[in-house]
């Protein structure tokens, strides 16, 4: 048995994700990048090359990784290049997207010899969370005002548009490209084509596909663009568990156990967004409070039920645990960073990546 903590991707959870991805390319006409903010876990890319059309990047560290790890189209976007990193990224990019009109002047003759896009924002979006919302006021993220694109079209031939998060609504998904159509259509005409971003549910259990694939169909055919998505979290989404063991339990007026992983440094995103963690069978009569090691006072996990009394050595699957940790991941309290092992199509484990003291100490000096 391999030691906790550790991630484990289900490369059979996965491939049905991949599954819906192929069927939306097929039907659409859209391309699929993986958005390696989300996921980079490249001992997997083996598998999702073939259901993807490659990547995209927010830094130079990631284009390069999708360019030297996946392969295939490898898109560069971030919200600023510096002057010193521009070369490098052109070098290993088929696409730039430049955040801002001042972006893509400022590195015009650097970036020359690729496919340029710019980023627009269509102040609009579907995120709940201000903190994540790219359509919040004073956004730096992309340009809004058409005007101030006009003057630069000729060095671009397309365009990025991300403003969905999460969203599983394709309603919402519908205005708000009715919403986009409205406000630059003019630019959209010129263009050849238009990457959606990220941010659409679409490999949950009950989202309306084949009207998805329509919608892109008919937005693809009127403007006479190429459509890409972005897909991060939709991506990977359901395929990967943390892995954990109950170090100690306690009563303090609830029952807690505290395991070997904590969500400060593991799954960062729960703590940001003061979300619980997902468990799974979680309808039991033993009611616990699943706390991470670290020192932090809020590191929990979540309540849960469970069918049985916890006890020390106990193993827990934290459920749905792919997308934004181990991207994240990092080494508050020195906690012992989880291993990453896949389980193969075959049902074999196979542990890909361990880390140890080593790895801790050389990330400080
Ligand atoms: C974050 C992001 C994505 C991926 O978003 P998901 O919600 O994980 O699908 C794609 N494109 C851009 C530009 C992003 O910022």
């Amino acid at each position: 048995m391999i030691q906790t903590p550790y991630y484990l991707i289900d490369k059979s959870k996965l491939l049905q994700n991949m599954e819906k991805i192929a069927m939306l390319r097929e039907q659409s006409g859209a391309k699929a990048l993986l958005a390696l903010k989300c996921f980079a876990t490249w001992s997997v890319f083996d598998l999702m090359r073939d259901y993807m059309d490659g990547t995209t990047s927010s830094s130079l560290n990631e284009v390069r990784l999708g360019r030297e790890r996946f392969g295939k189209e490898t898109h560069a976007y971030s919200v600023a290049y510096a002057d010193h990193e521009i070369d490098e990224v052109v070098s290993h990019a088929d696409k730039i997207i430049f955040n801002t009109a001042g972006q893509l002047t400022r590195f015009a003759d650097q970036s020359a010899g690729i496919t340029r896009g710019l980023r627009l924002n269509p102040g609009v979006s579907s995120s709940s969370f201000d903190l994540a919302d790219p359509a919040r006021p004073f956004s730096r993220l992309g340009e809004w005002d058409v005007a101030k694109v006009e003057p630069v079209m000729d060095m671009i031939s397309g365009f990025m548009i991300h403003n969905n998060c999460e969203n599983g609504d394709f309603a919402l998904f519908d205005r708000m490209l009715g919403e986009i159509e409205e406000k630059f259509g003019t630019l959209l005409k010129k263009a050849e084509w238009v990457s959606l971003g990220g941010g659409i549910h679409f490999t949950g259990p009950d989202y309306p596909l084949e009207r998805l694939a329509e919608r892109l169909k008919r937005f693809s055919g009127e403007f006479g663009v190429q459509v890409y998505l972005e897909p991060g979290e939709a991506s990977i989404t359901k395929s990967t568990t943390l892995e954990v063991s109950v170090l100690d339990t306690l009563y303090n007026g609830k029952n807690l156990a505290i395991v070997d992983s904590s969500i400060e440094a593991h799954m960062l995103d729960l703590l940001i967004y003061r979300e619980n963690a997902r468990m799974a069978p979680n309808d039991g009569e033993h009611r616990y409070m699943i706390c991470g090691k670290s020192c932090l006072a809020g590191d929990i996990f979540g309540e849960f039920n469970f069918d049985h009394e916890l006890k020390v050595g106990d193993r827990i699957s934290i459920q749905d645990a792919a997308g934004y940790t181990m991207v994240k991941k990092n080494w508050f309290n020195g906690v012992k960073m989880p291993a990453i092992a896949i389980r193969e199509l075959d049902g074999s484990l196979r542990t890909v990546r361990e880390f140890s003291y080593t790895d801790y100490e050389q990330s400080l000096s």
